[in-house]
């Protein structure tokens, strides 16, 4: 049946295919790396389509976007939160998301900490690394990185599951192979009430070197979707 979407078919085969590949060559067989469909500016209908592929991770950046479409989306696959969350807006996502993948500073920790509370759960959380120290990027600095994974392993219904990022365009393969150490780093560490079972990294442009550099989870938007049509 033709609905307009094949594109959407054919860039998933191709993506999960390059995912295989790299996996043959530079992973061991028994890794299971998840791709997560990035939804911004992709119309639910188009999500739906990804979901039907086999797509079963969608990643939300904005929250009021993210509420005008939850309700069309097919529930079986499950939501993460890739986005700067600002503290205020924290109330509005907590019950739906899986993983929060952004948490970057403590006043964020502690704010999803007393929403999880309020919804009774314990929310799952990456924290999110500015690994090129970038201005324009948020996350943590990989200095203070230690510090906030101590701070946050003591709250009570927050969960840290491991490390997100999104490296310089420029030379981005020197920053992949910077945040595999940090990982390693960090979990070589076996800090209390933190576990190192998540490296977001890689998204279109990427995904393939980050596979390379040790990630389990990347974020494709462009590359499955089609280039962006911001509204
Ligand atoms: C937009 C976005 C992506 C996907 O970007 P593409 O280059 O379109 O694949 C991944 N992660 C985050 C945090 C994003 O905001």
């Amino acid at each position: 049946m033709k609905n307009g979407f094949e594109y959407i078919t054919e860039n998933y085969r191709r993506i999960c295919a390059g995912i295989e590949e790299a996996k043959a060559k530079y992973r061991s067989p028994d890794d299971n790396i998840q791709l997560m469909a990035v939804t911004k500016t992709v119309s639910p209908e188009a999500v739906n389509h990804a979901i039907s592929m086999g797509i079963r991770l969608l990643g939300e950046n904005r929250v009021q976007e993210y509420e005008s479409k939850k309700d069309y989306y097919n529930p079986v696959a499950s939501v993460h939160f890739i986005g700067h969350l600002q503290t205020n807006k924290v109330k509005y996502i907590i019950e739906d998301m899986d993983l929060i993948q952004s948490v970057d500073s403590i006043k964020l920790a502690a704010e999803i900490d007393r929403q999880a509370k309020r919804v009774n759960k314990v929310q799952n959380v990456l924290v999110e690394v500015n690994i090129g120290c970038e201005e324009s990027k948020s996350g943590v600095s990989p200095d203070d990185l230690e510090n906030l994974l101590y701070e946050a392993a003591k709250f009570e219904n927050i969960h840290v599951k491991g490390l997100m990022t999104i490296p310089p365009s420029e030379k981005s393969e020197k920053f992949l192979c910077k945040m595999q150490q940090l990982y390693l780093d960090i979990s070589s560490k076996n800090m209390d009430n933190i576990d190192m079972d998540i490296l977001s990294m890689g998204m279109s442009g990427d995904y393939i070197k980050a596979i390379e550099y040790g990630s389990n989870l990347v974020r494709i938007g462009s590359a499955l979707f089609g280039a962006r049509k911001y509204m």
